[in-house]
């Protein structure tokens, strides 16, 4: 079950929330959707979802046109939308039942059984949804999602507002159904598509601003850039470090402590340690300092 998306571009009113938005996301991919607030994650797949229609563009799941077989691609979709909206007064599993129903399941009571255990909700199943914890309630929304057996889930923030633990309870259940489903899930805190996904698509400002496997991202980005930590006996002067071959960055961190930058791909490590012999400085300590996928994100999305 693939997704495509082809030049997409909504507007609302006079506001462009995506402007020619182009991927792809394969069977069985657990793909990580991430970009700022109002960057046009929801917005996104609400049109994926069949929810909203795009203003331009092409969206087809599994080959069915989005707009044109919009009751066959809801089918295939399990859809968790952002904020979660549930009934409160209603209880679990009468609420699952409600589902079932509309999308006209016959053999409702054990899939809803199935849906209870899968997503640790037996012992809650009588409880009013009003009443659950945040952490509970999103299981209720993923079970409800996933009731109809749907090949592509598109889960919007699926752990905003939760504490620590329900955050890695709900990721550890959304790797687990990843391995059989399509999985398209949007985020803003980058620890979560490097704990549960494969490739990531990031996304700013209704554009997308980089689409790749999640470690290709992060070598790339550290592919031309070197940042070196370095300790010497003794003091030495930032106008004396500048010279040496490939530095265009240093800053003192702290007594004979300094980061020394780079923008070449050779290693400068040597440079640095034949500087040091030829005016006999002791190197203490070295270290290369990486970008995280963290600083990438922030650098991707911040112009
Ligand atoms: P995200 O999910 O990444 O936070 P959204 O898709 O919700 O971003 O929003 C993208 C942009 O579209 C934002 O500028 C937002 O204000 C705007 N937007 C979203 N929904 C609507 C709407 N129904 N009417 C007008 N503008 C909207």
């Amino acid at each position: 079950m693939s997704i495509i998306v082809k030049d997409v571009t909504k507007i609302y009113g006079k506001q462009k929330a995506l402007n020619n938005v182009t991927f792809e996301i394969k069977t069985g991919e657990i793909v990580g959707f991430i970009g700022p607030n109002g960057a046009g994650k929801s917005t996104m797949m609400k049109i994926i979802t069949g929810f909203i229609p795009q203003t331009s563009g092409d969206v087809s799941v599994n080959g069915c046109d989005v707009v044109e077989k919009s009751m066959q691609v809801r089918k295939n979709i399990g859809y968790l939308p952002e904020n979660n909206p549930l009934y409160h007064d209603m209880y679990v599993k009468e609420y699952l039942e409600y589902v079932a129903g509309l999308y006209h399941l016959k053999n409702t009571t054990s899939r809803i059984k199935e849906m209870l255990e899968r997503t640790g909700l037996i012992e809650e199943q009588n409880k009013k949804i009003g009443a659950l914890s945040k952490g509970f309630k999103q299981r209720v929304g993923l079970a409800q999602a996933m009731i109809h057996n749907p090949k592509v889930l598109i889960l919007d923030e699926p752990t905003s507002g939760l504490d620590p633990n329900q955050i890695v309870e709900i990721r550890n259940l959304i790797s687990e159904v990843g391995k059989e489903k399509t999985v398209m899930l949007s985020t803003h805190i980058m620890q979560e598509v490097e704990a549960i996904c494969q490739r990531i698509i990031i996304i700013n400002k209704g554009s997308v601003v980089a689409n790749d496997y999640t470690q290709n991202i992060h070598t790339q980005s550290n592919k031309n850039h070197q940042t070196i930590i370095v300790e010497f006996n003794k003091a030495v002067k930032a106008k004396h470090l500048e010279t040496i071959k490939g530095i265009v960055k240093v800053v003192n961190i702290k007594d004979n402590n300094w980061l020394l930058q780079s923008n070449i791909e050779d290693d400068i490590r040597t440079n640095i340690f034949d500087f040091a012999v030829k005016n006999k400085i002791v190197v203490l300590s070295m270290q290369k300092k990486e970008k995280s996928l963290e600083e990438v994100f922030q650098e991707l999305t911040k112009k």
